[in-house]
């Protein structure tokens, strides 16, 4: 059986799911979480039922986790656990296809301060994941840091389920940024909108909004008692004698995301700036592979949506079905673009966060690499590229294999080829030496 195969049930995958089986290809949508949502739809787990619909022609499988991509016969050989990551007894499955859709989206991004290996430090998306999923608050008093929008519905949903928000602290002066590509903005009108409700509810919650400040450090012994703010020049150098302290039992941290690269990596891809590069119709630079969302830029889930859509018509072009161009989709990933542009510029990380490290400020939490030793390996040693950085140091070489730290440790060390170095993971997700050896049998097109 000819079939796609979309990796990510988020909003991009799922609409190339759904433009797919409306040329009447089947697809099997393969997405680690267990309800489909991706990161923006995420559902709650608690409830029975689907806020979201599939097409027929559509294979669903929750709970599935893609851990390898390897080249076949005329396409690609997915490999397939599905089954909660914990259980011994997860089935395995050998998928080939011709046309492989990489949806997988992007995980958000932390960056390094005294003390935020203390219990109560939250990545932004882990808090608001823990409240859309489960209802629960990462604490009673919590204050919201790090740069872009994201940071308004993570405040807002913290509300929600009943955490008293100090403050949102936003590193950058947006409206500057904004100024400076009215364009881009423009196109990104209805975003706005959505803002807009955000700032209604945070202000009906009281909640202030801070710019150009940010937590340089987090205080406490067993865990999280207080935080250190700081005003920052434009480049987030703190400015002296503005240090404040609030007592908070949580933060959440966000700045900016990183896009999921391995599967992307694993098939060779080319990646550009930090992303996947696609053409018009969302073609990788390797025959029979597509990607759609945030692997390709980071620009919210409509333009994710609008590129899901291009890459599951082309994939089933690609599979024979004669299809219909998506034009209104291909106008909207162009405004899209000029959006995430404006975007990405109105919300840089500016370099000044290197100075908020100590020497003894851990830089990979999972291997325990303190900065000082970083900057030591980094003077002393010929650091050439990220290998020789994990060899020498050992950031990046633990249990979340550099997903935290990587890019954070490549500009401290002042590599560049951070995107592609630390995401080359062959083995893309946990598996089980017994899982590993198991023989699989291939399900191949037929
Ligand atoms: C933590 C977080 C929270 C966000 N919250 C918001 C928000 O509130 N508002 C907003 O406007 N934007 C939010 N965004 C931005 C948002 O990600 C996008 O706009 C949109 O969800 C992107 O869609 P996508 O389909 O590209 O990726 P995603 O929605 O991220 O979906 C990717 C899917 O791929 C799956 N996946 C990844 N790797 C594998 C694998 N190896 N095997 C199987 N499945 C895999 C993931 O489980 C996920 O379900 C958030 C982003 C992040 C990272």
């Amino acid at each position: 059986m000819r079939r796609v195969v979309v990796v990510g049930a988020g909003p991009a995958g799922r609409a190339a799911a759904a433009a797919t089986a409306a040329h009447g290809v089947e697809v099997v949508l393969v997405d680690s979480a267990p309800k489909l949502g991706g990161q923006y739809d995420r559902q709650d787990t608690r409830e029975s039922g689907d806020r979201f619909a599939l097409p027929s022609g559509v294979e669903y499988l929750p709970d599935s986790v893609v851990w390898a991509v390897e080249p076949a016969p005329g396409g690609h050989r997915v490999h397939v656990r599905t089954g909660p990551a914990d259980s011994p007894e997860r089935a395995g499955r050998a998928l080939e296809t011709r046309a492989l859709v990489l949806a997988t989206g992007a995980y958000d991004r932390s960056l390094p301060f005294p003390g935020w290996d203390l219990p109560g430090v939250y990545t932004a998306g882990a808090a608001q994941a823990l409240a859309k999923s489960q209802g629960i608050a990462v604490g009673d008093r919590v204050i919201v840091a790090g740069t872009g929008p994201f940071l308004l519905p993570v405040a807002t949903v913290l509300c929600s389920v009943g955490a008293r928000v100090v403050a949102i602290l936003e590193a950058n002066d947006p409206v500057t940024g904004w100024m400076k590509r009215p364009g881009g903005a423009v196109a990104g009108w209805g975003k706005f909108g959505e803002l807009a409700r955000y700032s209604v509810l945070l202000g009906h919650h009281h909640v202030p909004m801070v710019r150009r400040s940010a937590v340089i450090a987090a205080n406490g012994t067993d865990r999280l008692e207080a935080v250190i703010a700081s005003r920052l020049d434009h480049d987030w150098n703190p400015v002296a004698h503005t240090e404040r302290r609030f007592e908070v039992d949580a933060v959440a941290i966000g700045f900016g995301f990183t896009p999921q690269l391995e599967l992307a990596v694993a098939a060779r891809c080319d990646i550009e700036g930090g992303f996947v590069a696609v053409n018009a119709a969302q073609a990788t630079s390797v025959p029979g592979v597509f990607a759609a969302g945030e692997i390709t830029g980071i620009g919210g889930a409509e333009l994710a949506t609008h590129e899901g859509t291009i890459a599951g018509t082309a994939a089933a072009k690609l599979l024979g079905a004669r299809v219909r161009v998506p034009f209104r989709a291909m106008r909207h990933v162009r405004s899209g673009r000029r959006f995430a542009a404006a975007l990405q510029s109105a919300y840089p990380v500016r370099p000044g966060w290197k100075g908020w490290l100590r020497d003894d400020t851990l830089v990979c939490r999972c291997e325990e690499v303190p900065y000082g030793e970083l900057r030591r390996a980094v003077g002393g040693l010929d650091i050439g590229g990220v290998r020789s950085l994990k060899l020498a140091t050992r950031a990046g070489l633990g249990l979340c294999q550099g997903r935290v730290c990587g890019r954070n440790v490549a500009e401290l060390a002042g590599l560049a080829d951070a995107a592609d170095g630390f995401s080359r993971r062959p083995v893309a997700a946990p598996v089980r030496l017994g899982e590993l050896a198991e023989d699989t049998p291939v399900e191949s097109e037929r």
